[in-house]
């Protein structure tokens, strides 16, 4: 139940100026830093870049374990590689 509060943190819809909405949107994984990734969020209704973040190794950690929980279960070799 507490986990529909943490969603909350993760933008799942943002403003889109082409669709002028507030629309769903798809993280796509930008860049890949040393001590941090970068996100950019596309508009799923017309795919444009509707923004970006920076998430840091220590945010990542906690999105990880937090998507290991939602999703299916991975094999810990597979995470590894
Ligand atoms: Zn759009």
């Amino acid at each position: 139940m507490s986990q529909q509060q943490f969603e909350n943190f993760t933008a799942s819809s943002l403003y889109c100026e082409k669709c002028k909405a507030a629309m769903p949107v798809r993280e796509r994984l930008l860049l890949i830093l040393p001590d941090k990734e970068i996100y950019d969020y596309l508009c799923t209704g017309c795919a444009s870049s509707v923004g970006q973040r920076e998430v840091t190794a220590g945010e990542k950690m906690m999105a990880q374990a937090m998507a290991r929980r939602r999703r299916r279960r991975v094999p810990a070799q597979r995470i590894q590689l």
